[in-house]
């Protein structure tokens, strides 16, 4: 099972596929917020919840990102491996930063599960940032719709037994600036970028806006991104 979802990997990463998606300007439970699942895809408003989308792999994903108390709230922006928020996000103040010629410094190629994850870190050990191999496998077995819910733009994400997560299009921070909130999501997996760079500066995560979804592995590790946690 591993070496198929390699190869699938290997194959999306250097096709650089990337995916339709449709049904602009759809909403959900726009008016309700109460109790008893107000959201739909969430058994009742104690988030996060852990949610299965019956995905090969086994992986439940959370219902929340980092930070957030509600399904469509951004939460937290972190840069990779850090565990704290910044009120700007530059090369210059990333906490792995050796030297702008010297790259970063090395902290693994999964930091999933250890000091640097900030999903584990954040819940005491109950959630992990996801894989890369993890985010495509959403990618690929899921549907994907843009929607708004409760006004806020994202992507509903629709397992194979019908029960769906949404991910905010909350943008992302880099460079002392914050762009995209609204139009695209960029969110971090645990995996270090296997792109050729000796700097070690990048990291793989997933990228949306209202037309493709996509894994990403050229994600600069000091931008602040979102991050939506799994259980593995
Ligand atoms: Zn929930």
């Amino acid at each position: 099972m591993r070496t198929d979802y390699l190869t699938i990997l290997f194959c999306l990463l250097t096709m650089n596929v990337s995916f339709s998606c449709c049904h602009n300007g759809d909403s959900i439970d726009e008016e309700s917020n109460g109790n008893n699942g107000a959201y739909g895809f969430c058994p009742d408003d104690n988030h996060p919840h852990k949610i299965d989308l019956r995905l090969p792999s086994g992986t439940k994903w959370s219902c929340c990102n980092v930070g957030a108390n509600t399904p469509e709230e951004h939460g937290g922006f972190f840069a990779w491996g850090e565990v704290k928020e910044k009120s700007s996000y530059s090369r210059e103040n990333y906490e792995y930063d050796n030297s702008y010629e010297a790259g970063f410094e090395y902290i693994g190629d999964d930091i999933a599960g250890t000091i640097y994850d900030v999903a584990y870190v954040n819940s005491k050990g109950k959630w992990r940032m996801p894989s890369l191999e993890q985010v495509t496998e959403l990618i690929i077995i899921c549907d994907w719709e843009w929607r708004a819910i409760n006004g806020v733009n994202g992507q509903l994400v629709i397992g194979p037994n019908g029960n769906t997560i949404f991910l905010p299009a909350s943008g992302w921070h880099w460079d002392n600036s914050f762009q995209g909130k609204e139009e695209e999501g960029f969110y971090f997996t645990s995996t270090l970028s296997s792109y050729n760079d000796e700097a070690l500066v990048r990291a793989c995560g997933l990228e949306f806006n209202s037309k493709e979804v996509k894994p990403d592995n050229y994600l600069d590790r000091s931008a602040g991104c979102t991050v939506r946690p799994v259980c593995p």
